[in-house]
């Protein structure tokens, strides 16, 4: 039995040679994951944005391994099950329109999605719009970044942010220059507060 379930097994997610042990990679590249368990203020990241982890996420947005975002949001959950955190809704950091038919899918939203689905909350995804395609952040550094993504988002329907609790969803954060805009609008149209959650931080 235990034979057979190791010839079905996927696998490692960043590696993808040896197969999947914990959260989709092999026990070598999980190993090298190195994972944040500080809590900044209502801001919480899973890992680093380097080795293994690194990997796995640039498979996930740029060759459209969709299937990796459920392991991805295991550790998620379990992370905010373990920090104890509560939030009513669920709002992923939105892609330009553009960047998501070319990507073929907005990476955080997936994420989002399944953990919203786990948790009995409620995704909304046409509430924190990007309407602006700026450039790249990860070709600017700092102020530039700030300058970058100021006034690039927009509200829909924000009757709905009404004293709640907000989980804001994004892959990787850097400089935080755009979940910290999200984060900004939300607070200004009626969130209650706003929790930030990535799943990498470089
Ligand atoms: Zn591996």
């Amino acid at each position: 039995m235990c034979l057979i379930r190791n010839f079905f097994k996927r696998k490692c997610i960043s590696c993808e040679k040896e197969k999947e042990k914990k959260y989709g990679f092999c026990d070598d590249c999980f190993s090298k994951i190195i994972f944040i368990n500080e809590t900044y203020k209502d801001r919480i990241h899973i890992g680093r944005y380097e080795g293994p982890l690194k990997e796995a996420i640039i498979k996930y947005k740029y060759k459209r391994r969709k299937s990796y975002a459920k392991y991805f949001t295991l550790m998620i959950e379990e992370r905010i099950i373990k920090e104890n955190i509560d939030f009513d809704i669920i709002i992923p950091v939105p892609l330009h329109w553009k960047k998501e038919f070319i990507r073929g899918f907005n990476q955080s939203a997936l994420l989002g999605n399944y953990i919203a689905k786990k948790m009995g909350k409620i995704m909304y995804q046409n509430i924190l719009l990007k309407s602006k395609n700026t450039i790249s952040q990860t070709e600017l550094s700092g102020k530039d970044r700030e300058e970058n993504v100021k006034g690039s988002f927009k509200l829909k329907n924000s009757e709905l942010l009404s004293n709640k609790v907000v989980l804001l969803i994004d892959d990787v954060y850097t400089t935080g220059a755009t979940t910290q805009e999200c984060k900004k609008l939300l607070l200004k149209s009626g969130s209650k507060k706003v929790i930030i959650i990535t799943l990498a931080k470089s």
